[in-house]
């Protein structure tokens, strides 16, 4: 009979020469559940630090009229993001987006999509709010544009919402009237070395609650249902109210 061996001194030895090739680690391969949580919690360090900037930011004379500035928020991996012109009063009393009644319909419009707000991203064009709720001023957009382009470039949502038509003419950089670019695809140049962004426009849910037909409201549908068609999502029939 040979000699009796000696379990635990071997696997010690199996163990410590696995280290020493492996340099004392155990090599794992990423999932990639494991690479995109690492995704999103880059994209959410990404946006974080925009939204920091932007509620420092005096770049414009909105800054120094402001309540709050709202930044913009939603999921980091939106595949659709909602974007408006401007905070209203509700919104900058509480620096979040689409709070006030326009905000309550277009959570609406998301519920009927058979989606959560908090799957999209909603935010603005401007990040403080115009005096009275004025139109956005020229000098205004060209100032804030960049942090909502640096948003973009952080989701890489697949298609952006555009709501009314200051922000249809401002991300399509063109002077068309609402009712002319609502209703179908255009392309968001998203930048050098980039592919577009798909980007439907519609009728801001601020005009829908001052012009609340059957008509618009059953346009809104339409366009967001071409959304759903085009994300590949269930299409439902109706639209709620
Ligand atoms: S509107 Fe935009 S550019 Fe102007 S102060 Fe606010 S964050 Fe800055």
């Amino acid at each position: 009979m040979g000699k009796d061996i000696d379990v635990t001194k071997v696997v010690r030895q199996h163990l410590e020469t696995e280290q020493f090739f492996t340099g004392g680690f155990t090599v794992k391969a990423k999932t990639q559940q494991q690479e995109d949580d690492m995704d999103i919690a880059e994209k959410t360090k990404g946006l974080e630090e925009i939204a920091d900037e932007v509620r420092q930011c005096r770049k414009c004379p909105l800054g120094s009229l402001r309540t709050n500035a709202v930044p913009g928020e939603g999921s980091p991996n939106a595949r659709i993001m909602f974007i408006g012109e401007g905070p209203g009063a509700d919104e900058d009393a509480q620096g979040r987006p689409f709070v006030g009644r326009a905000g309550q319909l277009l959570d609406k419009v998301i519920a009927a999509m058979g989606l959560k707000r908090s799957e999209v991203y909603i935010g603005n064009i401007l990040k403080c709010r115009p005096p009275e709720n004025r139109d956005p001023r020229a000098d205004e957009i060209i100032s804030c544009l960049p942090y909502l382009q640096s948003q973009i470039e952080i989701i890489g949502p697949e298609i952006i919402v555009a709501l009314g038509a200051h922000a249809a003419r401002t991300l399509l950089n063109t002077t068309k009237p609402i009712g002319q670019l609502r209703g179908q695809f255009h392309e968001y140049y998203a930048g050098l070395g980039r592919p577009p962004i798909k980007l439907m426009a519609t009728y801001h849910t601020a005009y829908l609650l001052r012009n609340y037909s059957p008509e618009n409201r059953r346009r809104v549908w339409e366009d967001m249902k071409k959304v759903l068609a085009e994300l590949g999502l269930p299409v439902p029939e109706k639209g709620k109210d």
